[in-house]
């Protein structure tokens, strides 16, 4: 595909409801998949993401893409199916500008989908690699960042107003 074909998304943002819906699997790969990964690709490099997944750009498929600097990485239907070790980083998301998290995730993972030709494959990924690919994997579950926050912590960045205090006001007769 030359480069004058290929789109610049709009990337979705939190709290729009499709970043919260659960992706559907991808049974064949037709040009409209193969298209969806050039522009997917071209949005991440376009805002400096260092993975994308389809629902970000109004795609409820499970279609991700990713790269770290050690070339493109284009996974349909992918799935951890071995995990090991532990970690713990700072995660941001171009769906949730401005919010940082730190997420433990295992460290070292397999994964396992098909490539853009249908065929299934493997990769074996560690470090910032596994984490974005899993960072990905979160959203076609419609889990995003924030969810791993404590509810302290969730409070505190979103500014919620403490609901239910009249009540427990109330109940303790004040
Ligand atoms: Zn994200």
């Amino acid at each position: 595909m030359s480069d004058s074909q290929k789109q610049i998304l709009e990337i979705k943002r939190y709290p729009e409801s499709i970043l919260r819906k659960k992706s559907a699997q991808v049974f064949e790969v037709t040009p409209k998949e193969l298209k969806l990964f050039e522009d997917m690709l071209l949005t991440m490099y376009t805002f400096g993401g260092l993975g994308l997944a389809a629902p970000q750009v109004g795609n409820s498929v499970q279609i991700i893409v990713a790269d770290i600097g050690e070339g493109a990485i284009k996974l349909i239907n992918p799935r951890v199916v071995k995990s090991k070790g532990e970690d713990k980083l700072t995660e941001g998301c171009l769906s949730l500008p401005d919010i940082n998290v730190e997420i433990k995730r295992p460290y070292e993972i397999i994964v396992e989908g098909l490539n853009e030709k249908g065929k299934r494959i493997e990769i074996k990924a560690k470090g910032l690699l596994a984490r974005v690919i899993q960072h990905e994997i979160d959203h076609l579950k419609g889990r995003l960042i924030i969810d791993y926050l404590g509810l302290i912590d969730k409070m505190r960045l979103f500014k919620l107003k403490r609901r239910g205090e009249p009540e427990r006001r109330a109940q303790c007769g004040q």
